[in-house]
């Protein structure tokens, strides 16, 4: 696995994002934490906006997609791609040789570069690939768009979703969905309706692909804390706690889109309580 990543460093205020959280509970948490989930400077905590290239004996598999290159974006978006696209061309691939793409859900930083601008068109970024999408989130989607029309963060269902639907490169999925022996999807509701993990197994390795489950390590310890972008905060509890339950204490790996650092690691209980342990690679 490669992680492809097109942005870290600081960037939510954790009283904003968690509105429960107190100080006295990040203080814990961060006292059990690497440094860098967290720059004391800014008070913020830290996030990295990536994708996972997935290779495979038979398959290239992108997992989320990130905010991609796209201009009609709320301001905090729009910092340069160009990490992203040097990072991808680094892992020794082309857009022609991804063979899947998957995105958790359709959130719009984890499917932009499922499309991108050609000759004033918007064009399936990757020409050869089948786009894994959940049913249940697309069909949501379909029908928040035509409520309310574009999300305050910009257009990215209209961009970056539609033209993969129309282009016939979709493939919409029930969320227990077997992509083949090595990778299944799970259901992992709450943050959106159709959120979905990606479930790898082989040969005794076993890692989830979380999405937006959590979206930073303090969630690890405060599994009760939904974000204040969550659709449904309290189903998006009960998705995070089955998740750390699943991993707490195995050797399966917990990978969630925005983990800082390494962000692949370890859960591990502590007395009654989750705890993490960053993959030191
Ligand atoms: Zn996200």
């Amino acid at each position: 696995m490669t992680r492809v990543v097109e942005r870290e460093g600081p960037y939510h205020d954790p009283y904003e994002m968690f509105p429960e959280a107190t100080q006295d509970q990040v203080g814990r948490a961060l006292d059990d934490l690497p440094d860098f989930v967290f720059d004391p400077p800014s008070g913020k905590i830290c996030m990295t906006f990536q994708s996972f290239l997935l290779q495979t004996p038979q398959h290239n598999i992108l997992i989320d997609t990130c905010v991609g290159d796209h201009q009609n974006r709320r301001e905090g978006l729009l910092y340069p791609k160009d990490r992203w696209l040097a990072e991808f061309r680094g892992a020794g691939v082309g857009f022609e040789d991804i063979d899947y793409v998957f995105c958790t859900h359709l959130h719009v930083d984890h499917v932009g570069w499922n499309t991108r601008l050609v000759d004033g068109r918007l064009v399936p970024t990757f020409p050869n690939a089948k786009y894994i999408i959940g049913r249940k989130e697309y069909e949501y989607w379909l029908e928040w768009n035509a409520e309310h029309g574009p999300a305050s963060s910009g257009p990215s269902f209209e961009e970056c979703v539609l033209p993969i639907v129309e282009a016939g490169k979709a493939v919409l999925v029930d969320d227990d969905f077997e992509l083949n022996d090595l990778i299944h999807l799970s259901p992992a509701p709450g943050h959106t309706p159709g959120q979905c993990c990606a479930n790898f197994n082989s040969n005794g390795t076993k890692a989830i692909f979380a999405g937006d489950a959590l979206h930073h390590p303090l969630q690890v310890y405060e599994p009760d804390w939904s974000t204040v972008k969550c659709a449904d905060r309290a189903l998006a509890i009960v998705s995070r706690r089955k998740i750390l339950e699943d991993c707490a204490d195995t050797d399966t790996l917990l990978i969630p889109a925005h983990f800082p650092g390494t962000t692949v690691g370890k859960v591990i209980t502590a007395g009654d309580e989750f705890a993490f342990r960053f993959f030191e690679g």
